[in-house]
């Protein structure tokens, strides 16, 4: 299995995608599906079509949902208060964003793991922070740094690591059609990133059963 390695640590700006706070405007969106279809050199009005506009539109406003989702709002009440300074992991979260370049799908899985620094978060919130940045149009270095750096000011955290493996379509449709290719995302900070036992640790236990692994 190809991996590609993107290796991202945190360093980089990340550019605001916080969007205009506004819903998508699904009439709008409807009419631009309509023209593109005439475009594409389709009859918008065949049958197989008719419906096709209000399809798209609703489910790019689905796909990118994510521009309005406050991630405060989502942790509201999911904070505990704890004595624990070992590393909490969750892995193998699903996720499916679209890349901006293409508006085409890239998917795969997202590891996460953090040192509570006296409080921790409900593990079933981490998935919905991955989809509140997943639902945006993105590339995968800020989709992997926006987890990173939103659990670590969120939480408080003593460091955190996020690791994105991912399949590109616009990689396997076009272009250079490497269907097998996985590209792969970290961010480490805090003590991920300065103590490379840490990290070790972390990319041991993460390592297991992950995409694109036989065993
Ligand atoms: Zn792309």
């Amino acid at each position: 299995m190809a991996k590609q390695g993107i290796r991202r640590r945190g360093q980089q700006q990340v550019e605001d995608v916080s969007g205009n706070g506004r819903p998508a405007d699904l009439g709008v969106l409807q009419s631009l599906v309509t023209e593109m279809l005439l475009a594409l050199g389709e009859k918008p009005g065949r049958n197989g079509l008719l419906k096709t506009p209000e399809r798209v539109a609703k489910a790019l406003a689905f796909m990118t949902q994510g521009y309005h989702r406050d991630i405060d709002h989502l942790l509201n009440g999911a904070l505990f208060p704890i004595e624990y300074d070992e590393m909490v992991i969750v892995k193998d979260i699903d996720f499916f964003s679209m890349c901006e370049h293409h508006l085409l799908p890239f998917y795969g899985k997202v590891h996460v793991g953090y040192l509570p620094n006296k409080k921790v978060v409900g593990l079933s919130k981490i998935p919905r922070i991955v989809d509140t940045f997943a639902r945006r149009l993105q590339v995968q270095e800020r989709f992997t740094v926006q987890i990173a750096e939103t659990l670590k000011s969120k939480l408080n955290a003593h460091g955190v690591g996020v690791v994105v493996e991912a399949r590109h379509l616009c990689m396997m449709m076009r272009g250079v059609e490497k269907q097998n290719t996985i590209a792969v995302s970290s961010s480490m900070l805090g003590a991920f990133r300065s103590q490379p036992q840490t990290r070790l640790e972390f990319l041991k236990l993460i390592r297991r059963g992950s995409v694109g692994d036989s065993d």
